[in-house]
């Protein structure tokens, strides 16, 4: 059962020790409570539960509190069992996926429920990130670009810092942690400070940002393969010969700088200009736009759009399937909707 109560101005007495109960307490603050903690059973008076609307019992294992219940019984006050925040501090890697708050995981949801503190990055998804961290700090370390950014050294630094001082943390990423989201980095940074660190996988923009412009990575009898790419620093020769010999689809992440050299690089090995590639910008935002071309034209298509990252970039036949697709999908639905107007 969900059931969401209005708690502003509500008072609510949270019953625990303090390290286990204080992302209750956070929490009930956050939403607007007035927030009575209370730290050991030898506090309690009974005319304490005068005008509070609920008590909040932390399950903490402290032994004592079992009057509690009939307490509230008699006194007519609702009673919360909450579980405690653990002890000790700890690292869950989470991938926001492409930046919706719906493709989102569970996991990665419940790991945000329970964090005192979420470093968030640029990408992640932030819009409802005070709802789905109620208990927690929240701290931007992925300023827009020309802005100040916080170093990938003093992220890490934050992140073991914060778990040492006994917080659960969630790193909270654009995609997926694993996919040129530096993860691993980060993961070792934990090891090194003996730091329990968790990952939780989230939906990469490689496949996701395609398939909202509706482009299928693979399709049967068109593509079998697709390579993922990191565009940051334009690839060698040799890499531009591999990939166009391949012959699947070609996904690149951060590519919009590096865009002259790639085209450059494939059609020096060989790929045909008339193979088609989409730029694909802001995947899943309400500005999200899709520039689409060939090989030989995408560079001044790109140009005269303006494109911007972040973007991503697919080559390969399954953008026309996409764009077929994209039709018919089209053609169905404005059919189904003069159905409705009939
Ligand atoms: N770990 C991330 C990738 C980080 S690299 C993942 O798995 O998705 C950052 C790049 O990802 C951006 O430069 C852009 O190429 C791509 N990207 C991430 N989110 C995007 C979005 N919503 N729309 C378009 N591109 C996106």
């Amino acid at each position: 059962m969900e059931l969401t109560i209005d708690l502003t101005g509500r008072r609510v007495i949270v019953a625990g020790s303090p390290v286990a109960a204080r992302r209750a307490v956070r929490r009930y603050r956050a939403a607007g409570a007035l927030v009575l903690p209370l730290t050991s059973p030898t506090d309690f008076t009974p005319d304490l539960l005068e005008g509070t609307d609920l008590v909040a019992a932390v399950q903490d294992g402290q032994p004592g509190w079992s009057f509690l219940e009939e307490a509230c019984r008699f006194h007519n006050v609702l009673l919360a069992h909450e579980a405690p925040a653990a002890a000790g501090g700890s690292v869950t890697l989470v991938g926001g996926g492409p930046g919706a708050t719906g493709l989102l995981t569970l996991d990665g949801a419940a790991a945000l429920r329970e964090a005192d503190v979420v470093l968030f990055d640029r990408l992640a998804p932030t819009t409802d990130l005070k709802e789905l961290a109620p208990a927690a700090e929240l701290i931007d370390v992925g300023k827009l670009p020309g802005h100040h950014r916080v170093s990938q050294q003093d992220i890490e630094a934050l992140l073991t810092a914060q778990a040492l001082a006994g917080r659960t943390v969630v790193r909270l990423k654009g995609g997926d942690p694993f996919v040129f989201g530096r993860g691993g980095e980060e993961l070792t940074a934990c090891i090194a400070a003996r730091i329990p660190c968790r990952i939780i996988a989230g939906i990469s923009s490689a496949v996701a940002v395609p398939a909202a412009a509706g482009i299928p990575v693979t399709h049967r009898g068109v593509s079998h393969l697709f390579t993922v790419v990191s565009g940051h620093a334009p690839l060698t020769d040799d890499e531009h010969t591999h990939l166009a010999g391949l012959g699947g689809t070609i996904v690149v992440l951060m590519g919009v700088n590096t865009l002259p050299q790639l085209v450059a690089g494939l059609r020096a090995a060989g790929m045909r200009a008339d193979m088609l590639a989409a730029i694909i910008e802001r995947g899943y935002s309400a500005s999200q736009r899709t520039t689409s071309g060939s090989l030989g034209s995408i560079l001044t298509d790109a140009g005269s759009a303006r494109c911007q990252s972040p973007a991503v970039l697919v080559i390969g036949e399954v953008v026309r399937t996409g764009l077929e697709l994209q039709g018919e999908a089209t053609r169905l639905a404005s059919l189904a909707d003069s159905l409705v107007a009939l």
